[in-house]
């Protein structure tokens, strides 16, 4: 019972907001999933190559001509790769009941059991979240954090790859576009190039130093590759490398600017709350 995190105030009480500037670095490869025919048109346009197939089966999100990753998929990265760190740690979050599947109808015991053999617990219920439903949120309430649009620094005609890459589908590949639309055996994909920045920001209400800790345990993890979005991740695509640029704390009644966190005490700001963090993820080995 020692692995008990920090408690946020509650959302009837506003006692701080919080805004998380960050910047993302492409590593790899980036896709995320524009869908629509006409988008794939004008990539293929901006391409302006005689392409080997008529049309272009996988282009970026476009929004005011800059590539996009909307907030919410932002969200799930963080809110996967948390999750499952804290749950090797041995501290108990929860599985959404929407990602258990029950396994015959009505056997809800069996998915419970399920779910107590992953090491989790069944959906939090909304006066005692866990962790990550504190922070992240449930199906029926808003969590702590909410995560901008990731938006490209750059016009998309200067940070499209020249060539677009072929690619043969494989039907066991679950990630790709391409297998479920049946398009065939050949792929024809138009990603962003390595390097690509995009600019973002995440939104908080309330934050203790352990959640602030989390995120840029997040950060330290991407600094390696192992932080992907997008599309086609099993290819090698979509590694992005995240920078927490600044930090401010605004004091709510009234409102106002209370610190600005940059250079050097950001750093010293973010070691502390990654302590905090490690300390809980170490309260949850020892309980
Ligand atoms: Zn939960």
């Amino acid at each position: 019972m020692s692995s008990k995190f920090k408690r946020m105030d509650g959302f009837h009480r506003l006692e701080s907001l919080w805004r998380i500037e960050y910047k993302a670095i492409t590593m790899e490869p980036f896709l995320t999933r524009g869908v629509s025919d006409e988008l794939k048109d004008e990539i293929g346009d901006l391409l302006g190559k005689t392409l080997p197939k008529p049309d272009l089966d996988a282009v970026p999100l476009i929004m005011d001509n800059k590539a996009v990753l909307t907030g919410n998929a932002v969200k799930g990265i963080f809110r996967h790769l948390l999750s499952a760190q804290l749950t090797h740690a041995g501290i108990k979050v929860c599985v959404q009941d929407v990602k258990v599947r029950p396994i015959e109808p009505g056997s809800q015991k069996q998915s419970e059991d399920k779910v107590k053999e992953m090491g989790r617990l069944t959906q939090c219920s909304p006066d005692n979240p866990c962790f990550i439903c504190t922070w992240f949120g449930t199906a029926s309430r808003q969590g702590a954090l909410y995560f901008s649009f990731l938006k490209s620094v750059k016009d998309i005609e200067e940070i499209l790859v020249e060539e677009p890459i072929p690619m043969v589908a494989l039907a066991e590949d679950t990630n790709a576009l391409i297998a479920t639309r049946g398009m065939g055996r050949f792929a024809l994909l138009a990603p962003l190039k390595e390097n690509v920045e995009f600019r973002g920001w995440i939104k908080g209400e309330n934050l203790s130093e352990e959640i602030i800790g989390a995120i840029k345990e997040v950060q330290d993890m991407s600094e390696k590759g192992f932080v992907q979005f997008g599309g086609f991740k099993t290819r090698g695509f979509g590694a992005l490398r995240i920078e927490i640029l600044k930090i401010e704390k605004y004091e709510t009644a009234p409102f106002k600017l209370r610190k600005s966190y940059e250079g050097d005490e950001l750093k010293s700001f973010l070691d502390e709350c990654q302590r905090k963090y490690h300390s809980l993820l170490d309260r949850g080995s020892r309980s």
